[in-house]
């Protein structure tokens, strides 16, 4: 294979283009741009010493490459960007779509606007303002924004079906343009005010907002005056939560990169208007690219969905291809970026900072992990396994007397929770209450669907002690699978009889498993059966809440289906509906002054 690598090397051209490099099976394992492909890919196999272990471990993999010779080293870059994004080889950075933070949409199609948090960038002519650095974050600065200034709340499928105006109008907190014809112009004075309050031009805001507020003192128009001191305390208030940390108040996104051999962190301050305004982490394991080029390459896949750019970013390492890079960037904005590596002064500072960032929060996940192999291993030696277990699937049902019968499965890989997967079951085929007919039907779900079910889990754990476990151990027999997994129950203590912790089975043997001085592994296992029964509970209650929900409104004559779906829509619960007063039911779509009473009356008694 080498030979035809030699081969195939001595023929690459030396012109700007795109490399692919493939394994033995002819898959595209990494994807590389460069101004001289001769150079570049050269370089992978003839300075193997130079290589350190991993990038060395990582070409033994390329069995063969192909390249794309472009005009230009800047077509280079675009078609890169655009063969990572379709190829998504296995040694490139590539940034995940569940990595998209929320924004806040600003809806300018609409006649009256309205803020919603979104995850996704559409280019339909709406304004996004973000990404936020966290869900809390977007939410509370929605909150804030809701409460201080009166846009629209309401959703826009709602907004135009209203036939009266919702709570927001009588707490003041809306102009009601459902219902009223509200004033084109002094609705956009609002809509302008939130731009303002969202692209961080606050100190503008608030001189603006002062003069208005003097204005109307001086018109005596003391209501007005009041709103407005209001809502500027409620602007100096969110500002007084931001950490200043340059003077030059210039928006601006900082970059650190720290690695350990198995896996990297590239760091993402965001700096608005001179303030810290949140942090993130993205962590890559396993490429194949050097720190300049994960550095480029993240930029190229950020800032192609952030709705964002910032005008300058501040990268930790020399890039060769800045200039590419800024062009790029103007492609996307519209408007000059800078991307600099400062050497001293503030700019170096906020690079200091950022790496101490990174180098934090890699070090707690190494920590981390590390701790979470050793306790796996040792659980895997204490179980008798071959392997350590990475993944542990556990199931726990939930009913009260066999109504609503639903089960849970939680799943941890490496010690962790993956929520992505956590699966919901509705007991479908086991007409009255029987917890082991439940416990098989779900095993039988989950596991019984051929390859559709993997990846298979190296522990099953099912809650319930031995009269459970069996029921696992002959479904996943029943299926095939015993040489697959182990299967283990866990039960509560007894306390009566003395116990005093909670016991694991294990098919084949009669007492439970004895985990003497390392009872952090049974903690462990008790995590996962707690988690589970958080889980399945969660949703049980959920079940029988809808039910009861529908089966209270059911009784009222004058309630039928749309009105059943606009109350519990609106209100949530029965308990909110029963705290409503008749002219917030009534408010509502749909909801006669009657209706109200006779709700009123029924949920009163
Ligand atoms: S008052 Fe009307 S426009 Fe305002 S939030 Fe309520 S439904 Fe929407």
């Amino acid at each position: 294979m080498e030979v035809d690598l030699d081969k195939k090397l001595s023929v690459v051209s030396s012109e700007p283009g795109v490399y692919l490099m493939k394994n033995a099976r002819g898959k595209i394992i990494y994807i590389g741009k460069a101004g001289n492909l001769k150079k570049r890919i050269g370089s992978y196999f003839s300075n193997q010493a130079q290589l350190d272990i991993k990038t060395k471990t990582l070409v033994s993999k390329i069995s063969t490459f192909e390249t794309i010779i472009t005009r230009t080293e800047k077509e280079a870059l675009i078609l890169e960007s655009n063969l990572i994004k379709r190829h998504k080889p296995r040694y490139n950075v590539i940034l995940k779509d569940d990595k998209r933070y929320p924004c806040l949409r600003l809806d300018i199609n609409s006649l009256y606007p309205n803020l919603t948090i979104v995850r996704e960038i559409k280019k339909n002519g709406s304004v996004y303002f973000g990404p936020f650095a966290s869900s809390h974050a977007v939410r509370e600065t929605l909150k804030i924004i809701n409460k201080t200034f009166k846009l629209r709340k309401c959703k826009t499928k709602e907004f135009k079906k209203r036939l009266r105006p919702c709570l927001n109008f009588q707490i003041k907190a809306c102009l009601a343009p459902c219902c009223f014809d509200v004033d084109k112009n002094a609705y956009n004075k609002i809509v302008k005010e939130v731009t303002m309050f969202l692209n961080g031009r606050t100190s503008e805001l608030i001189y603006k907002i002062k003069n208005e507020m003097i204005l109307a003192a001086k018109a005596q128009a003391f209501e007005q005056a009041a709103v407005l001191r209001d809502r500027l305390f409620a602007i100096e208030k969110t500002l007084e939560k931001q950490v200043v940390v340059t003077t030059d108040f210039k928006d601006r996104d900082v970059l650190a990169i720290a690695g350990s051999p198995e896996y990297y962190l590239i760091t993402l301050l965001f700096i608005r208007r001179g303030c810290l305004l949140g942090v993130r982490h993205y962590s890559f394991s396993e490429t194949m690219s050097d720190n300049a080029e994960m550095i480029r390459t993240f930029i190229t896949q950020y800032y192609e969905r952030t709705p964002f750019i910032p005008k300058e970013i501040l990268v930790p390492i020399p890039l060769n291809d800045v200039s590419l890079l800024e062009d790029w960037l103007y492609i996307l904005k519209g408007k000059k970026v800078d991307v600099l590596h400062p050497q001293r002064g503030e700019k170096a500072r906020l690079l200091n900072m950022a790496l101490q960032n990174a180098q934090d929060r890699l070090k707690e996940q190494i920590d981390s992990n590390a701790s979470n192999m050793d306790l796996l291993k040792r659980l895997g030696k204490r179980l008798k396994m071959e392997r350590a277990p990475l993944r542990i699937e556990c199931f726990d049902n939930s009913n009260i007397s066999g109504k609503e019968p639903v089960a849970g499965m939680v799943v941890f890989e490496r010690g962790k929770p993956k929520r992505s997967s956590y699966r919901k079951y509705r007991i479908k085929t086991v007409p009255k209450q029987d917890d082991y007919a439940y416990m098989a039907e779900v095993l039988k779900r989950r596991y019984g669907k051929g390859n559709k079910a993997k990846p298979y889990p190296d522990i099953v754990m099912v809650d319930g002690g031995k009269g459970q476990m069996n029921i696992a151990v002959s479904v996943i027999k029943e299926l095939k699978l015993d040489s697959y997994f182990e299967v283990i129950g866990i039960a509560k203590k007894d306390e009566k009889r003395g116990e005093k912790e909670d016991k694991i089975y294990k098919p084949g043997r009669v007492n439970p498993i004895n985990f003497g001085r390392e009872g952090d592994l049974l903690l462990f296992l008790q995590r996962i059966r707690d988690e589970a029964h958080r889980f399945a509970i969660t949703f049980h209650r959920k079940r029988r809440t809808r039910t009861f929900m529908k089966s209270v409104l059911d009784t009222i004559p004058s309630v039928g289906k749309k009105r059943k779906a606009i109350l519990l829509k609106h209100f949530k619960s029965i308990k909110k509906i029963r705290a409503a007063t008749i002219e917030e039911l009534s408010a509502l779509p749909g909801i006669s002054h009657d209706v109200a009473r006779a709700v009123k009356l029924v949920l009163a008694g």
